[in-house]
């Protein structure tokens, strides 16, 4: 039976988030083409993972090697080359990540596959597979067909389809030889360094006021900040308010920033990037305010209020009173 495969992103003994979105999407499109998903986990010493993802997947096939124990695409691409050839999947999901964009044009290039990049949907148009992507900071969605091809990759973006749950049937094991590597390799991993969480951490806040461009200047901050102290938050960010150093670079939220889980997240002035939405996937009540009414945020708030984040940082202030 033709597959589907899902490559697994580990970090540091830990599955990332994003690989169990892609296991709803492989499981969904198995279910399409009458294919079987199964998981690829590549690493060393990963069996455990493994044994994880045979709890989502009918098969689970492991590739482990102490040249694979951490990531270099030389490695890693050699690998899925060469189980690509010899079991032809229709299709191969891997997050879009640092790890998928630098591993599957790759892949692409040396099978000869077509890839898609950063899709936030996929879907059958009649008899061709059709991919959807955002462009644009999220104000345009394209729609892309593959042509005719034996195999297809995709990468997917964070947050686009919920993580899977537990299938409830322990799926197969399956151990695969490990290639020979050409060498010498190009690439040398150095080290994982943790960015430092400073003295304030939002990942564990359970109210964040978060702060965007909207904020225009940095004499605006204190306004901001007072709000947050009299609502009992955290003040924290998107990126180009850090990037201008107007705040820590700890009180970023996104996928370059800290992921954050706060009971409410409330947003002034952000657009609603997904490299933002990435990080507060997991909030609770999420409060948006901007004031314009297509910004992308509002598709993902859970309340939206359409006005000048000024405005309301001045009514919310006399409310809460001195
Ligand atoms: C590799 C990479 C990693 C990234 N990582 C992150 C990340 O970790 N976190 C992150 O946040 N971004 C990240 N980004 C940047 C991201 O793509 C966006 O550019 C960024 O999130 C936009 O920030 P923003 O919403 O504050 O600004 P903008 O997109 O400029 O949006 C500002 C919003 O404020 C609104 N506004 C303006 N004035 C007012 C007002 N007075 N009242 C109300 N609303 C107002 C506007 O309508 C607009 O929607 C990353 C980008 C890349 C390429």
């Amino acid at each position: 039976m033709a597959k589907v495969f899902v490559i697994v992103e580990h970090r540091q003994g830990a599955i990332r988030d994003a690989t169990f979105e892609c296991v709803t999407l492989g499981r969904e499109l198995a279910d399409t083409f009458g294919c079987e998903p199964a998981a690829i986990v590549i690493g060393h010493k990963v069996r455990p993972f493994a044994v994880t993802l045979s709890k989502y997947l009918p098969e689970t096939i492991i590739i482990d090697s102490e040249e694979l124990a951490d990531f270099r695409y030389e490695t890693y691409a050699t690998v899925l080359k060469d189980i690509l050839e010899k079991e032809t999947p229709l299709l191969t999901l891997c997050p879009q990540s640092a790890f998928g964009m630098e591993l599957m044009p790759r892949l692409s290039a040396e099978t000869g596959r077509p890839c898609a990049t950063d899709c936030v949907r996929v879907e059958m148009e009649g008899a061709r597979l059709v991919v959807v992507r955002s462009i644009y900071n999220g104000k345009i969605n394209s729609r892309l067909a593959f042509g005719p091809s034996g195999g297809y990759l995709i990468t997917v973006r964070a947050a686009s389809y919920a993580p899977a749950a537990e299938a409830g049937c322990a799926g197969t094991i399956r151990d695969y030889p490990c290639p020979a590597f050409g060498r010498p390799f190009k690439t040398e991993f150095l080290g994982y360094r943790e960015a430092a969480a400073g003295a304030v951490d939002i990942s564990q806040a359970p109210f964040l006021l978060s702060i965007g461009r909207g904020i225009k200047d940095v004499e605006n901050i204190p306004k901001a900040q007072e709000l947050a102290e009299k609502l009992g938050a955290i003040l924290s960010c998107s990126r180009p308010v850090v990037d201008k150093k107007w705040l820590g670079k700890e009180r970023q939220v996104g996928t370059s920033g800290r992921t954050v889980k706060p009971k409410v997240y409330l947003a002034m002035g952000i657009s609603g990037a997904f490299q933002h939405l990435a990080g507060i996937k997991g909030s609770g009540v999420f409060i948006a305010v901007n004031r314009d009414a297509k910004a992308p945020i509002f598709r993902a708030a859970d309340y939206g209020v359409v006005e000048d984040m000024f405005k309301i940082i001045d009514a919310l202030k006399e409310k809460l009173g001195s």
